[in-house]
């Protein structure tokens, strides 16, 4: 098995850095060797594609980085079609996958370069009320745990699988998971530029309307960017050569206003970001509707520029507040020459999770995030001060893998925090697979 010992890991976002011994196994037996090898020296973090903003990762210990471990197969649950896959494959191989055998999933992220492994083990999601989080649509797994053995995980396992299903990585490692898939749909997708406080006033009849909903909001514009889909018989008519030419042409402005104009913006003239955000929508989308297979209509989005993100999953009746808080606080802030956000604030919506730790455990959400440039001014006391008018509605949970200020805040957020720490000491009693993030801050385990 490959092990790079002293190995310099930094993440996707460049905000954290650890040294540490990098193991790499290539199947479930390196892997288990790798624990055991890994847990004798000290602590260890399992290592998806290095894309999280929060400290889950960091560790002085080893990483066991599951890259090597892509396979998957098709398979079958309940009579239905299912996708047995190694936590290492990334959601676009998973997507390509199921693509190719004429299946989607459902709800999975926009961005297709995170591993499975680390998209289960923080509950990512993308959107729909009706479904909930990537972890929900695990049906069964393998984790190996901090002494190598090998426990194969499902329903029947009660709340220890649903520990396991969102574990940020504090269980053990996981080996595989068996995900639902869907026979592919198509879906009818209609993006709308509507006022603010129409969609905001309406949100209940829109997410009755439509089983896909994504709000965006270019701070200083008085409409939200709607991207409202449903399932529709009508057939793809294919991507037109004006379809492809708005896409190359939506493709290179995010490119170019992402990489180039508005970091310089957010550097050396912040006070033009509300002028520039007029001309944002018309760079990022083009109203009009088409229809398209579900697997390529959640995956609309390719320009994935280094940023902050911060999200919160509030509860569903708690959007509209969520949202004028964040509106509120963005111009507050702009009254007093401060611009601190100049990409954009997206919201989802997605139904309760069974998960233990997900943020929409129990409930649907509304995951409203904000993005800014890395080199936005005021970026820090911005996150400071959104995170406390979120942490203000009694319900919200921030994203276990965005960037996540006040962590303490976070374990009494969870009902069943207690539940989770107990199969955590079970498994793992050494606590081999913590770091010192998630022992004194999240699980708040030291006194
Ligand atoms: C550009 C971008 C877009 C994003 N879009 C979305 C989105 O649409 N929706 C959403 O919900 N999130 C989104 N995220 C956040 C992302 O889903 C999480 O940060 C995710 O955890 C990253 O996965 P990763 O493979 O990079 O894992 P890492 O960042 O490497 O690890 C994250 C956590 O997963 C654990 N882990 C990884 N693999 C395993 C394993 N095999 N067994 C046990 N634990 C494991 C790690 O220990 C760690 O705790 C986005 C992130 C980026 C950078």
């Amino acid at each position: 098995m490959e092990l790079i010992a002293n190995y310099k890991w930094r993440n996707w976002n460049d905000n954290l850095a650890c040294t540490a011994d990098l193991y790499r196994p290539r199947g479930l037996q390196e892997l288990r060797e790798a624990v055991r090898r890994a847990g004798r020296k000290g602590r260890i973090r399992p290592l998806g594609n290095s894309c999280s903003w929060s400290p889950l990762v960091p560790t002085c210990g080893s990483l066991i980085d599951l890259g090597r471990l892509r396979g998957m197969h098709e398979t079958s649950f309940d009579g239905a079609p299912a996708i047995r896959v190694e936590a290492g494959a990334t959601v676009r191989d998973l997507v390509d996958f199921t693509q190719a055998r004429g299946l989607t999933l459902i709800s999975p992220t926009i961005f297709q370069d995170i591993s499975v492994g680390g998209a289960i083990a923080v509950a990512a999601h993308g959107t729909g009320l009706h479904t909930s989080t990537m972890s929900d649509e695990v049906v069964a797994l393998t984790l190996v745990d901090a002494r190598g053995d090998v426990h194969h995980l499902s329903a029947a396992d009660g709340s220890l699988f649903d520990a396991a299903r969102c574990s940020l990585g504090a269980l053990g490692v996981v080996h595989d998971v068996t995900m639902r898939c869907w026979p592919e749909f198509h879906l009818h997708v209609e993006d709308r530029m509507i006022g603010v406080d129409d969609v905001l006033g309406g949100l209940p009849d829109l997410l009755a309307t439509y089983e896909f909903v994504e709000l965006y909001w270019f701070p200083f514009t008085d409409t939200l960017w709607c991207k409202l889909m449903r399932r529709t018989d009508e057939p793809d008519a294919g991507a037109t050569l004006a379809d492809r030419l708005k896409f190359a042409f939506t493709y290179a402005c995010t490119f170019a206003s992402c990489n180039g104009v508005l970091p310089l913006l957010g550097r050396v003239a912040p006070e033009l970001t509300p002028a520039f955000m007029q001309l944002a929508p018309r760079l990022s989308m083009t109203p009009g509707s088409a229809v398209a297979p579900a697997s390529r209509a959640f995956h609309y989005q390719r320009a994935y520029p280094r940023c902050w993100d911060m999200s919160y999953g509030v509860p569903l009746a708690d959007a509209e507040e969520a949202w004028r808080r964040t509106i509120g606080l963005i111009e507050h802030l702009a009254r007093a020459a401060s611009f601190p956000v100049n990409m954009v604030v997206h919201a989802r919506f997605i139904g309760p999770s069974a998960a233990l730790l997900a943020p929409a455990h129990g409930r649907a959400i509304c995951d409203i995030e904000v993005v800014t440039t890395r080199s936005a001014r005021d970026a820090e006391p911005f996150y400071e001060q959104w995170s406390g008018e979120m942490l203000a509605i009694p319900g919200a949970r921030p994203h276990w893998g965005k960037y996540l200020l006040h962590p303490r805040a976070v374990r009494e957020r969870y009902p069943m925090m207690d539940a989770f720490l107990a199969h955590r000491a079970a498994l793992d009693p050494d606590g081999v697979f913590l770091n010192d993030w998630l022992e004194d801050a999240v699980f708040q385990l030291r006194p």
